[in-house]
């Protein structure tokens, strides 16, 4: 379906070809490359071939400066790619599966057992996350990751929370964050539900006996719970949500800590943390169910700027990243429709490097490869034509989590 063109502010096409054209006559000859309007409003197509090869040739790359700076987070960069590849049904043409399962094992550190961003860093919980989410993509957890080293990395995410107040660090230094929450939830779901009950059968978890008649009934159903049963062995899912509630705001937001500024990425990870604990409900305690009080909702929606796009703080500029962490918590909310999304289709697609692909935070940047995954995933969020559809929670493809037995009703 073909994006209408949208209303003013965005300038009409005219317009906004002669501003590209001012913009380039101040460019200098070095950049001639770039002098050609390469956005022109009225192309508002996705263009996908050319994000696949901009992904492709980000990935070989090796020799720019962007690559040297990122190093550190090669495996999320990683993700990010493979990802949105996956949601344009074109993973293949990026690298081999050998390849890519080749890396993430040498970046497993078997001091922390956790996964490094890179080769021979030290682990974190971040890319633990990326390194699990790339082998559910690849629908190869079983096959790639041993029995043993799932449970040493599930006792080492079970070592970063703080038993006393629920929240986690992200690696041994300590550094605290509701992210670092969210990455071992996520991490750890995906893991119990990927290896399957029988990686955990020694884990003491007769108390599960009294679930197994009714499997029958409902197999994904009961699974999920019996995934979530030994969850809670591994960490305590309560006092971790305690955690991420005591970072709520006044304004329903949530922040990095208790009293941190409400941020939508951390409502991202705030929200999916809940969502996947099961505890969404604590965001209504106390309130009454009312769409109308919906306060965080409120908080997201008013995100949206003129142009389209949504910012991550008030007074803030929109940034095509925040398609995503607004919008897939709006999907948990299921209020995606407070804001206009043709409105945010347009802003995405108007941030895209029409000639060598790639999409940027805001229109005529350069782009990167986190903000094509981000641009892709918020638009694949809008059921964009011809995208695979992306879980607003685990952020993979519904059809990758289904795989592993992940069935959820909030799409
Ligand atoms: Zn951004």
């Amino acid at each position: 379906m073909r994006t209408p063109s949208p209303p003013p502010p965005p300038p009409p096409p005219q317009q906004q070809q002669q501003q590209n054209q001012n913009h380039h006559q101040q460019q200098n000859h070095q950049q001639q490359n770039h002098q050609q309007p390469k956005k022109r409003i009225n192309s508002l197509r996705l263009k996908e071939t050319e994000h696949v090869e901009f992904i492709r040739k980000s990935s070989r790359d090796t020799e720019t400066i962007e690559y040297a700076l990122t190093e550190h987070l090669r495996l999320s960069g990683m993700y990010w790619g493979l990802t949105a590849a996956a949601l344009l049904r074109r993973t293949n043409e990026i690298t081999s599966k050998d390849e890519v399962v080749q890396f993430i094992n040498e970046c497993y550190d078997e001091k922390s057992s956790l996964f490094a961003g890179a080769p021979g860093h030290d682990g974190h919980v971040l890319y633990t996350l990326s390194a699990i989410q790339i082998f559910v993509l690849y629908d190869c957890l079983r096959e790639e990751l041993s029995v043993q080293r799932a449970k040493k990395m599930c006792e080492a995410i079970a070592k970063l929370q703080n038993k006393e107040d629920g929240s986690f660090a992200g690696d041994e230094w300590g550094e605290v964050d509701t992210r670092f929450s969210y990455c071992a939830f996520s991490a750890l779901s995906l893991l119990t539900h990927g290896m399957g009950e029988e990686c955990f059968l020694d884990w003491n978890l007769e108390s599960l006996e009294l679930q197994r008649g009714e499997k029958e009934e409902n197999t994904v159903k009961i699974y999920n719970g019996r995934a979530l049963e030994i969850m809670r062995k591994i960490v305590d899912i309560d006092k971790g949500c305690e955690f991420i509630m005591n970072c709520r705001n006044f304004d329903g937001g949530f922040g990095s800590t208790p009293g941190g500024e409400s941020h939508a990425g951390q409502i991202f990870v705030c929200v999916g943390a809940l969502q996947i604990c099961n505890q969404l409900d604590l965001l209504y305690a106390g309130e009454e169910d009312n769409e109308d009080n919906d306060k965080l909702a409120w908080w997201l929606a008013e995100r949206q700027v003129k142009v389209g796009g949504l910012n991550g703080r008030p007074e803030k500029l929109p940034d095509v990243c925040y398609s995503w962490w607004v919008l897939s918590s709006l999907a948990a909310l299921k209020k995606k429709h407070w804001i206009d999304l043709d409105k945010l289709k347009t802003f995405i697609l108007r941030c895209q490097d029409d000639i060598n692909g790639g999409i940027s935070d805001r229109p005529d940047d350069e782009p990167d490869v986190y903000h094509t995954f981000f641009g892709i995933a918020g638009l694949s969020l809008m059921k964009h034509e011809g995208l695979e559809e992306i879980d607003p929670i685990y952020a993979l493809p519904v059809t990758s989590v289904r795989k592993i037995g992940i069935e959820s009703d909030w799409y």
